[in-house]
């Protein structure tokens, strides 16, 4: 079940530990391949690491289980959070911006998937959460860029190698040996901003780096609000995977009640902001899937794009966790709105509880309307 922590399969060395993981989380039901290249690079043979330490991409905690001294652990992921809690793994829940402090060691797993403007974000957080020589150990995908960012790195902080490479994957270390130019300068967090408009409504949209659609209005979404009912004054209205929140503010700007759902905590920081901006109400949730909404909570509408990633079945669970989500928390007789692209099965999954209709579709996305039985 899409909910359920299981012992994480690992690699060698690390075969003797156990670690607790769940869909959701990076590199389940595994670790992620540049994380478990990191920490076995530090632990054989270990490496003497200066305290105190910061995990920044934490996941499910292997390196507060492998290293030598106890890492302060970073994450963003509500599905993550999850899987740390339940091993009673202390950690903050933060994105890198947002920290203040200086430790000596830091950790940090460059996100692939996530796109540049994070992956500098991270970079710029580690440096001014590094001490003077300090060292930040990288890890990441070589086809994804990473001797572009450790070059950048390296750059920035001083001094720096590549320590390991191994497949497509490679882990590096960089000493802040060069004079801060903004020491102590405070943590901030950057919204970029972009106004979109539907069907007579126009909103300011806020977004951190990493969370989707931090340009512009994904064409999917838009397909979907260019098909919803525009009469939800004082209606419940669920919005399952966020992002930055263009859906639950159109539909608050619409006059219903909303409640936002999003696994990362960029995403949910970049909703609360969007709503605030336009000045609407809104309930935003820091949520793998529903792990954080009131089991009696009921809804008129709820409303989706969920993410889905081509040739991996973890994602799709995620798609899947939402869809069942939507049929637990709708009323009876209550709509549910998702657009998907058009290749991807879920009308299946949503006729065992639902009179399903595709009620739009174009080129590349379909918009289905189930309506609870
Ligand atoms: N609704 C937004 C974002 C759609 S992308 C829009 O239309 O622009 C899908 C979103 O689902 C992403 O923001 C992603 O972070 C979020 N997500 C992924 N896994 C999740 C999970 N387990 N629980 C909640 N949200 C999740």
């Amino acid at each position: 079940m899409y909910h359920d922590i299981y012992p994480a399969r690992l690699p060698e060395p690390f075969k003797s530990y156990r670690l607790l993981s769940k869909a959701g989380v990076r590199g389940f039901p595994g670790i992620d391949s540049a994380q478990a290249l990191l920490l076995s690079c530090l632990q054989d043979p270990p490496l003497p690491l200066a305290e105190p330490i910061l995990d920044l991409t934490a996941h499910a905690g292997l390196s507060a289980l492998t290293l030598s001294a106890t890492p302060l652990l970073v994450e963003r992921s509500a599905s993550a959070i999850q899987v740390l809690t339940a091993q009673h793994l202390q950690h903050l829940v933060a994105i890198p911006s947002q920290l203040e402090g200086q430790f000596a060691t830091l950790l940090a797993v460059l996100p692939a998937d996530k796109g540049n403007d994070t992956i500098e974000e991270l970079l710029q957080a580690a440096y001014r959460l590094c001490a003077p020589q300090g060292v930040v150990y990288l890890a990441g995908d070589k086809d994804k860029g990473f001797d572009r960012y450790f070059k950048w790195a390296k750059q920035q902080f001083g001094e720096g190698e590549i320590l390991e490479r191994h497949k497509g994957y490679r882990v590096a270390a960089v000493v802040k040996n060069k004079p801060d130019p903004r020491p102590n300068h405070p943590a901030t967090l950057s919204f970029s901003q972009y106004p979109f408009q539907n069907r007579g409504t126009t909103l300011q949209i806020a977004s951190l780096a990493g969370v989707f659609s931090r340009k512009g209005i994904d064409l999917a979404s838009q397909l979907l609000l260019e098909h919803l009912p525009t009469q939800l004054q004082g209606s419940q209205v669920l919005d399952i995977g966020a992002g930055a929140g263009v859906l639950g503010a159109w539909a608050a700007a619409q006059g219903a009640h909303v409640t936002l759902l999003e696994d990362d905590l960029g995403g949910v920081l970049s909703c609360q902001e969007t709503l605030r901006l336009n000045g609407l109400n809104g309930t935003v949730l820091h949520s793998d899937v529903g792990s954080a909404l009131p089991p009696e909570a009921r809804f008129d509408l709820v409303l989706s794009n969920p993410p889905f990633h081509v040739g991996s079945d973890l994602i799709l669970d995620i798609a899947e966790a939402f869809i069942a989500l939507a049929a637990q928390h709708l009323k009876r007789g209550g709509d549910f709105y998702l657009v998907a692209n058009q290749f991807l099965p879920y009308e299946g999954l949503l006729a065992s509880w639902a009179e399903v209709r595709t009620i739009a579709r174009n080129k590349s996305f379909k918009v289905l309307h189930a309506r609870k039985r």
